[in-house]
């Protein structure tokens, strides 16, 4: 069998989690992200009415059109998109959220939006197409762009660049990876392992923009990437049923369990990396840049998947299936 004809457990193909033709410049990365979510669904088994797809604006805010076109979605303005994600969440817990933004609206306008979203532990999958510019308004510089960086007309940027990923770490994200959205065998994975956690869950997929920032000096561009791309894990993701416990050991692979009996089997490549470790973490993502790498794999993991309903503890049902007295346990008593 052809594998486009392949069915899933739904008795669905690969082609039924697709979305509508790209408009995006042939060559963009975002289109390799789509692709990748639709293979994550596609082999999670995921009935496209369980997912939530929420996005802001740019090039890779259109990318939300490009997988699932029957499941919920909502185009947001610009760094925006958390809010109305944890809108959504609060009223509806049982969907999968789905966020992909870029570096644009994540780490300029929407960086505030991010911050609160990561800090509040909202149950959802963001991932950004990080490619350093401002593609869908002809390549002016982001913020995370590399410092003197040129563009296309020859202009550096003198600013600093955020680096997104350790970030989200400092602020207390649970899942935090970074990929190459040329390599889909690791962010294939990786989106299945993210829309399995429960918590903030960050991809920061370094997805280059061949119109505008893919010169070899970008370190977010195609052939730089390839040259440094220091892996630090690989994960394997298998949704089994069934609890098998974690036995870390640095330069083994190791089994984690998520909330929902999904087993994740982490590949350490980086014997001293520990992924558990988050002062650890930091300051190796901070090594890895100061030499020029690019440091990808699962980057973090917090297996304390308290979520935002579990801090602020909410009742354990949509809003839409509560009585009155659900909502406000007094209001019984007064009838
Ligand atoms: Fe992709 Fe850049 Fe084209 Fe936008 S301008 S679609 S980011 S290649």
């Amino acid at each position: 069998h052809h594998p486009a004809l392949a069915l899933n457990s739904l008795g669905l193909t690969r082609r039924d989690y697709e979305g509508v033709i790209s408009t995006l410049c042939a060559g963009c990365g975002h289109d390799s992200v789509s692709a990748a979510i639709v293979e994550a669904c596609f082999e999670l088994d995921i009935e496209a009415h369980r997912v939530a797809k929420v996005s802001g604006i740019g090039c890779s805010s259109k990318t939300t059109n490009y997988f699932l076109n029957r499941s919920h979605g909502f185009n947001s303005v610009h760094g925006r998109m958390p809010s109305v994600a944890t809108g959504a969440n609060l009223a509806n817990r049982n969907l999968v959220y789905v966020g992909v933004s870029g570096d644009g609206d994540t780490a300029s306008i929407g960086l505030g939006q991010f911050c609160h979203a990561i800090r509040r532990r909202l149950n959802m999958l963001y991932l950004v197409e990080n490619n350093g510019t401002y593609g869908l308004t002809k390549g002016q510089a982001s913020a995370t762009n590399d410092k003197q960086s040129k563009n296309r007309k020859g202009l550096g940027t003198p600013f600093e660049s955020i680096d997104l990923a350790a970030l989200a770490v400092e602020l207390g994200a649970g899942f935090v990876a970074r990929s190459f959205s040329g390599d889909k065998a690791q962010l294939v994975p990786l989106v299945k392992a993210a829309m399995s956690y429960r918590g903030f869950a960050l991809i920061d997929v370094i997805s280059p923009c061949v119109t505008f920032n893919n010169h070899p000096t970008s370190t977010k561009s195609y052939d730089y990437v390839r040259e440094h791309n220091a892996a630090l894990d690989r994960v394997d993701f298998v949704p089994v049923r069934e609890t098998i416990s974690v036995d870390y050991e640095p330069g083994s692979v190791v089994d984690v369990t998520l909330h929902d009996g999904a087993v994740m089997k982490l590949h350490k490549l980086a014997e001293d990396y520990d992924p558990s470790d988050r002062g650890a973490v930091l300051s190796a993502l901070n090594r890895h840049r100061e030499a020029g790498e690019v440091a990808t794999g699962l980057l973090y993991l917090d297996a304390d998947e308290t979520d935002l309903h579990g801090l602020i503890d909410t009742v354990p049902a949509p809003l839409n299936s509560l009585q009155d007295a659900d909502l406000c346990p007094g209001n019984a008593a007064l009838e």
